[in-house]
This record gives C-alpha cells, sequence and structure tokens, in this order.
C-alpha cells in the first residue's frame, strides 16, 4: 500500500471528524485511516469558533440523538480530559424565566433534562438564584450544576494526537475537490494528488453536503450558514457573571437565544444571536460569497424557511444592525449590564440543515450510502458530544464497511 491508499478516508479536521478518527484507529488498529482537512489548521471553524460550554442534556426532545448523546457524552469528554490534564471547570448554568407566559416552558425544560439525564438539576427561585448569579435577574430558574466551560480546540487537538500516535495521517492543507469511483475504489481528488480510499467519513461540517453531492449523494438537505455575532465584556465588568446565563429558549427554533457565557479563560461573552451569512464561513458582517449566497436563495427549502420565519429573521438581522436592540435583550437577563460593558465583537457560523420543506433540523442527521457515511447536521451540543457521536460513526461503519477488529 503507498502513502496514498487508505482503507478509510475522513473529510473534515473538526472535533467530529478528529473524534471519530481517534477512535477507529483505537478500535481498529489495522486499517489505514486519513484525515483530509483543507486548511492549514485543525479545528477552526465550528470547533473552534464555539461557546465552549460542556452541555448537560437539558433542551433536547427525549428520544432525539441529541437527547441521547449529549449527558453520557459529557460524562465521557469530563474523563478523557481528566485522564490528559485537559482544563475545564464546571462553573454551572441558570436558565432564567423573566415572564409569567415562558414558566411554562421552563417547567417543561426541567421535566426534560430530568428525563435525559442531566444531573443535580434544581428548580429556583429569585432568592437562590441571586445567590448564584448576584446580577441576574428572573422570576424562576433553573440551575444546572453538571453544565461546565472547556476549550474544545484543545480537546481537538488531543484527539488528533492520539490519532496520529495511532498510526493514523492528518493531513492539513487538503481540501478535498472531487470524489471518483473506480475498480471499487474511491479516488479523493485533492493538491496533493488522488488519495484512495475504500470508505469515506463525511465530518466536513459547513460544506458536509457539497462533500455528499461531490461523491453523487442527494443529501436530501441543504446546509445554510447561520452567523451567531457576539460582544465579549470588558474584562473589568467579568465578574458581573459566575458561569452560564441562559434565557428559555424558543421551542420552534434551534437556537438559545442571547446569553452569557463564562469562557474557561475567565473572560465573558454576551450573545450569540442568529444571522443569515452570505459566505459559508463568513464570520464578518461584510462576508460575501456570490456562489454560495444563489446557492442558498434559490434553494425551495430556504424559500419555505424564509417565508415561515421571516419575523424571527427580521428581529434577529435587526438586533445584529442595532447595538442597542442586542443590549435590550441581555437586560432581559442582567438589568445593570450596560452599552459601555460591551467590548471587542466575534462571530461564529453554524450549519444549519434545512430539508426540502423548509423545516430546520433540530437533531443530528447522519446517513449511510454506499462505501461511506455523511454527518449531515451536527448543532450544538456536538462538540460535547463527540465522543458519543463517534462511537456511533465508528457502530455504523463497523456493519456497514464491515470492519473486523
Ligand atoms: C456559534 C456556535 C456555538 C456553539 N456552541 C457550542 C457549545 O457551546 N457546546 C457544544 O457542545 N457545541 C457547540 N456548538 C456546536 C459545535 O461547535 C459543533 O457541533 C461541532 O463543532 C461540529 O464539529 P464538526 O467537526 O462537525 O464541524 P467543524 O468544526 O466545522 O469542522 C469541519 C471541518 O471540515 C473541513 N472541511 C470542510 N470542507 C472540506 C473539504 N472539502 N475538504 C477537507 N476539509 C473540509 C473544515 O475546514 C472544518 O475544519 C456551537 C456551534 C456554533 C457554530
Amino acid at each position: 500500500m503507498s502513502f496514498q491508499d487508505y482503507d478509510i478516508g475522513i473529510i473534515g479536521g473538526g472535533i467530529i471528524g478528529l473524534a471519530t478518527a481517534m477512535r477507529l484507529t483505537q478500535e481498529y488498529p489495522a486499517y489505514k485511516v486519513v484525515v483530509l482537512e483543507k486548511d492549514s489548521e485543525i479545528a477552526t471553524h465550528q470547533t473552534g469558533h464555539n461557546s465552549g460550554v460542556m452541555h448537560a442534556g437539558i433542551y433536547y426532545a427525549p428520544g432525539t440523538q441529541k437527547a441521547n448523546f449529549c449527558s453520557t457524552g459529557g460524562q465521557l469528554l469530563r474523563e478523557f480530559c481528566d485522564e490528559r490534564g485537559i482544563e475545564y471547570e464546571m462553573c454551572g448554568k441558570v436558565i432564567i424565566a423573566n415572564t409569567e407566559e415562558e414558566i411554562p416552558r421552563l417547567d417543561d425544560l426541567f421535566q426534560r433534562g430530568t428525563a435525559n439525564g442531566a444531573m443535580g438539576l434544581e428548580m429556583v427561585g429569585p432568592e437562590r438564584l441571586r445567590e448564584l448569579e448576584p446580577h441576574a435577574a428572573g422570576l424562576k430558574a433553573i440551575w444546572s450544576p453538571n453544565t461546565g466551560i472547556i476549550d474544545f480546540m484543545k480537546v481537538s487537538h488531543a484527539y488528533a494526537t492520539e490519532f496520529r500516535e495511532g498510526g493514523g495521517d492528518l493531513l492539513t492543507g487538503t481540501p478535498l475537490r472531487g470524489v471518483v469511483r473506480r475498480d471499487n475504489r474511491l479516488y479523493m481528488e485533492t493538491p496533493r494528488g488522488e488519495i484512495t480510499a475504500k470508505h469515506i467519513i463525511n465530518c466536513a461540517g459547513l460544506y458536509a453536503d457539497s462533500v455528499a453531492r461531490m461523491m453523487g449523494v442527494d443529501p436530501g438537505l441543504r446546509i445554510v450558514p447561520f452567523r451567531g455575532e457576539y460582544f465579549s465584556i470588558k474584562p473589568e465588568r467579568a465578574n458581573l457573571v459566575n458561569g452560564l446565563i441562559y434565557p428559555v429558549p424558543n421551542p420552534a427554533m434551534p437556537f438559545l437565544g442571547v446569553h452569557f457565557t463564562k469562557r474557561i479563560n475567565g473572560s465573558v461573552e454576551a450573545g450569540p444571536n442568529a444571522v443569515l451569512a452570505f459566505a459559508r464561513e463568513g464570520y464578518k458582517k461584510t462576508s460575501f460569497n456570490m456562489s454560495e449566497t444563489f446557492a442558498t436563495i434559490t434553494y425551495p427549502g430556504f424559500l419555505k424557511m424564509a417565508m415561515k420565519y421571516w419575523k424571527t429573521g427580521f428581529d434577529e438581522q435587526w438586533r445584529s444592525m442595532r447595538k442597542s436592540v442586542f443590549l435590550k435583550s441581555l437586560q432581559t437577563l442582567m438589568p445593570e449590564i450596560q452599552m459601555d460593558d460591551l467590548a471587542e465583537p466575534g462571530a461564529g457560523v453554524r450549519a444549519q440543515s434545512i430539508d426540502r420543506n423548509g423545516n430546520l433540523l433540530q437533531d443530528f442527521a447522519i446517513s449511510q450510502t454506499e462505501n461511506a457515511i455523511h454527518v449531515l447536521s451536527a448543532p450544538s451540543p456536538g462538540a460535547t458530544s463527540s465522543l458519543t457521536i463517534s462511537r456511533y460513526i465508528v457502530d455504523i461503519a463497523k456493519n456497514s464497511f464491515g470492519l473486523a477488529a
């Protein structure tokens, strides 16, 4: 077997691709595995631009993959980090109801969280909320002590190290540009020339649908990029926040609403909102990619989604344009936060999968086709769940690729 011939090619060096690569080399060391990452560094997109929260598994409808993967994933992740000395902090989180009409939704979240195995949840009133988060305001809140913060880039680098030590090849600066099927092998076209594999696992994040199409697969959905914009809180005001302070989310939307997030480096962020991005890796308001934007706006599922959610979309866009509106949302959780407290803006871009009927996929979507597995939707809590998602993918690979230990 030459350098360019592999048993399994993984597309994408984000946290899901790397967790899967690590697990494959641990469970099936006889197989040659390569990860192709288009950028010169790993984990710089969703993984490197996320909120860094180890979710406890509160929000997710029972029976969904998010519900099944999140709390066990968090537990496995903490064990992994403990063994390798990767820092994390279980700072806890409050989800706050501010109006009477949010209270039934908060009660519902409490039931869901308990059913999903999120440990230690407590329903608290204003007094206990003040003890936990002295600067937050609300009528009632869920306290989740089992929610934490971490640097998912560091976790991804640890997965990559174990993968390489297990004999895997990680090729950065190697975008997949096309796939040709020939003689029972998949020929992956890259700037390094052709690299072949018997099987492909597509973990390309914001480009997972494009990679599926390169393989002749109709994914039945389109990834639409949504930019999540946030502000950092000035360092001298970071002490307003002890941990994580969230609102009650709108159950129809896959986003959690603007919130306060303590980061593992001690800084605090406020946000994110969710606005349509005009490029899949469009981290700035001015980012624009003509062909990607054209593909989004002419996709029938996007048009149906836009008709359903135009009001929410308009509100989010308005909040993106007006810092004062952003501030007002934050003040519902923390009345004393002021315009002067909001410093450096930043953003992440999420890969939001939308089906042909205009539905926003809320759950993970992992499908298999001939010689391939495609991760077509890996929203939050994908990073928290990376070790359970990788276990799920490797189990599919074992059966459908016929892997033998
Ligand atoms: C704003 C935001 C906040 C979030 N907050 C949290 C959180 O607090 N907690 C949590 O658990 N989850 C969170 N998530 C979700 C989490 O970040 C994702 O579930 C996770 O990062 C997905 O990982 P991935 O490997 O699938 O994608 P990515 O990290 O996007 O990686 C995909 C990789 O594929 C590469 N690639 C793409 N196309 C090609 C190609 N053709 N050839 C080669 N390589 C290619 C890309 O360069 C990229 O490195 C958040 C997500 C966002 C966007």
